[in-house]
């Protein structure tokens, strides 16, 4: 994501403020122009905040006074009013969608919410505090269980699964994934599916029940991103498109700031690859241009990462049969 300027005094704002930090103007996030539009003070140019700036902390702004933003009008359930602690998981899934759907934007696949847009796609936050809630996607509805937007929480069951990461953020991007299986096949841009992903009409339910019984030998980093990627194809897919945002994102922030990597000294660069340096801000003509780009951008970024004690910022392997699978995402999404 890249930084922004205040709509007012040109001060560096973040994707998300609600206001500026140097002249505390109110900010809004005008989409189609991807910038941060500042609240003229004397109220003569027209301000038209999301619904729901006051109740979750949304900045985006709406197509009329009193609507809802083109991000949360996609959200067809949410919390009730007075339900607190719903509310304040519901504001980090519509912050993390909000983010998903920058994403999609900058690869051409603007999915908006009513009435300005007529994305089929929907969400239904649910909470697993009331009933068994399962985070997925069932044709053109994603649900997402709104404990995950509760850090004790989601840090338990990513601990619980042996999982290395485990976001709100990664979750979208996953679902998201699933749905645009189905678009991207209709439109026949999958062909290729089945010789790099394998069958994924083979019975799901079975295979998910086989992948929670077995154990993890770990031989699955050969040739899948995660070892849920490992479970059938859809989720291989499902994952694999996932790490794709990731590495588009990362590289698109990185580009923004001017963050390229140079070195280091020791070593002389990456197995089967020649160099640990890159540049994000060189145009992207090919996937092997993001690859080139993404591995020594992570080394470092994890070293970075590292050095304050936290976890790496890309705790995976891309095996060659994953580049391959990420290659068929990038392909089947170019517009
Ligand atoms: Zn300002
Ligand atoms: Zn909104
Ligand atoms: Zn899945």
């Amino acid at each position: 994501m890249q930084p922004f300027a205040c709509g007012n005094c040109r001060s560096l704002t973040f994707f998300g403020d609600l206001s500026c930090l140097a002249c505390g103007s109110d900010l809004g996030f005008e989409r189609a122009a991807g910038r941060l539009v500042a609240r003229d003070r004397a109220g003569e140019a027209a301000w038209t905040p999301c619904a729901n700036r006051e109740l979750i902390g949304c900045d985006w702004l709406a197509p009329a006074a009193g609507a809802l933003c083109g991000s949360c009008g996609l959200t067809r359930t949410r919390p009730a009013d007075g339900q607190d602690a719903d509310i304040a998981a519901w504001r980090v899934v519509e912050a993390c969608k909000r983010q998903l759907l920058v994403d999609l934007d900058g690869l051409g696949w603007t999915l908006a919410g009513p009435p300005a847009g007529d994305s089929p796609l929907r969400f239904d936050l649910l909470s697993s505090a009331y009933e068994p809630i399962v985070t997925g996607r069932d044709g053109d509805v994603i649900t997402v269980d709104l404990a995950e937007g509760f850090d004790p929480h989601r840090e338990a069951l990513r601990v619980q699964l042996g999982e290395p990461y485990r976001t709100v953020l990664g979750h979208l991007r996953h679902e998201v994934g699933h749905w645009f299986r189905d678009l991207l096949g209709r439109q026949g841009r999958l062909e290729e599916f089945p010789a790099v992903f394998g069958d994924d009409t083979t019975d799901y339910a079975a295979a998910l029940r086989e992948h929670y019984a077995g154990t993890d030998d770990g031989s699955w980093r050969r040739q899948y991103v995660s070892h849920y990627a490992a479970a059938h194809p859809a989720e291989d897919w499902a994952e694999s498109f996932a790490h794709y945002l990731h590495v588009r994102a990362v590289l698109d922030t990185a580009r923004a700031w001017g963050t390229t990597v140079d070195g280091p000294a020791a070593g002389t660069g990456i197995a089967g690859r020649a160099a640990l340096s890159c540049d994000p801000r060189l145009p992207v003509r090919h996937f092997d241009d993001l690859v080139s780009r993404w591995l020594p951008l992570t080394f470092a970024l994890n070293a970075v990462n590292r050095s304050m004690g936290r976890d790496d910022l890309y705790p995976f392997v891309l095996a060659p049969p994953v580049l391959r699978k990420l290659e068929l995402v990038h392909r089947a999404l170019a517009r």
